[in-house]
């Protein structure tokens, strides 16, 4: 591991019949109410939020992982991970933002100070409250190679720059922004939605994962108080890496819910289709099909396991996150290919879902970081003397 990386703070977790009354509230929400939307939200590309957050309240999907102490229900990552599975099996904007609630509510609770927990984090565990990331930009790369400032005026910041496909940008309270307190520090801090000299523009609809914004942000001369800070100046490169860090295991988690979900369809369509007499599960190449399916989704499962039980031990995890997250995307990528092979051509209509669980994945390869990035992020830990 990097050097200097130290440990983190484990979640208490639920007790078992805390976690499946918890689990049963969630997925019957997702499957008796949240999963007949899909139609809807395709065809309107809009995400009923009126109907959505409700539910996503009431059961509590805000508070996964904001600790108990603040009113969540504090989970453990081994706890979580099937649940953000079980919502990539339906809708994917759904998905993306309990996704990103969850997955930086849990950042702040790690890297934000005492403060900052306390003003957002009770909001963030009811979905009153919600911190968005704010790191790519349009006009840059991403990591070191930022354009938007945070210059020192008066007692706290201007910040000047723009930062784009920013999720939940509608939603969001408050934004993790990215940015150079001066041409070598990368730093991070948390803007109100209502700053003034902030403004937040949708951009046009995207590929799957239908339904929610993923804005772009334009900070002119935006003031910023210095208590905004998170952390100390030139500490924002290490709050990135810790927080996408875990992040990258979720995105994981979801490409392994997607998998799970084409090979029951895969299944259960092979079982159905007549063709030339029998079923074509009857058929050796379309049981290759399933076989590889199942393949990838056992070992996605398996180092998903092994990750979350080493980041629940207090361990840090650069390369198994990074290893875990490119796995997960060229297995759920496979699992969905396949997925549409065995279905043949009704499967690449919108009267079945696998066309869109095709697309919704299609998300994970960008979410928290390219493969280019989980590549160098895994080069950098096997030179650094990790072993797997
Ligand atoms: C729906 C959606 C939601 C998103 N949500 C968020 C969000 O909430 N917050 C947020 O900050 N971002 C978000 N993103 C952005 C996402 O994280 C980035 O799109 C992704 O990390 C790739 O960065 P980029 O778009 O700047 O691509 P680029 O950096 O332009 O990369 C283009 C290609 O060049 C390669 N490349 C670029 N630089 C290098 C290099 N130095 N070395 C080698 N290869 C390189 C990349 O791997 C990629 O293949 C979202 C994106 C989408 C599509």
């Amino acid at each position: 591991m990097t050097k200097g990386m130290g440990r983190h703070t484990v979640a208490e977790g639920l007790a078992a019949d805390e976690y499946a009354a918890l689990w049963k509230d969630i997925t019957t929400a997702i499957w008796d109410r949240l999963d007949p939307l899909e139609e809807q939200i395709e065809n309107e590309e809009r995400i009923p939020y009126e109907t959505v957050l409700p539910i996503l309240r009431e059961t509590g999907a805000f508070g996964l992982l904001v600790p108990r102490s603040y009113g969540g229900s504090g989970l453990s990552i081994a706890q979580y991970l099937p649940i953000i599975g079980e919502f990539a099996k339906i809708q994917g904007g759904i998905r993306v933002i309990v996704h990103v609630h969850n997955s930086f509510a849990h950042a702040l609770s790690e890297i934000g100070d005492e403060e900052q927990r306390r003003a957002i984090l009770p909001g963030a565990a009811t979905g009153d409250r919600s911190v968005a990331f704010a790191l790519t930009e349009p006009d840059h790369g991403t990591g070191a190679d930022l354009g938007t400032t945070a210059k020192a005026h008066g007692s706290g910041y201007v910040l000047d720059g723009r930062k784009w496909l920013i999720t939940n940008s509608d939603l969001a309270s408050h934004f993790l922004v990215f940015a150079k307190t001066d041409p070598g520090a990368v730093s991070a801090l948390l803007v109100e939605r209502d700053a003034p000299g902030l403004t937040i523009e949708p951009l046009p609809e995207t590929m799957g994962c239908k339904g929610g914004q993923h804005g772009l942000l334009t900070f002119d001369n935006v003031p910023v108080p210095r208590s905004a800070l998170v952390g100390a100046e030139g500490e924002g490169q290490d709050h990135l890496e810790r927080a996408l860090e875990i992040s990258r295991v979720f995105i994981a988690a979801s490409s392994l819910g997607t998998a799970e979900r084409a090979l029951e369809l895969s299944i259960a369509h092979a079982e159905s289709r007549v063709t030339f007499g029998k079923p074509i599960a009857h058929r050796q190449a379309v049981q290759r099909y399933l076989a590889e399916m199942a393949i990838d989704v056992y070992a996605l499962r398996g180092m998903l396991a092994d990750a979350a039980a080493k980041w629940d031990a207090g361990e840090r995890i650069p390369a198994e996150s990074s290893m875990v997250k490119q796995f997960g995307l060229e297995a759920v990528g496979r699992v969905t290919d396949r997925a549409l092979l065995v279905h043949g051509g009704i499967g690449y209509t919108r009267k079945l879902p696998v066309e869109r669980l095709y697309r919704d994945a299609r998300l994970n390869w960008l979410e928290e970081g390219p493969p280019t990035i989980q590549y160098m992020v895994t080069a950098r830990e096997l030179l650094g003397g990790y072993r797997p």
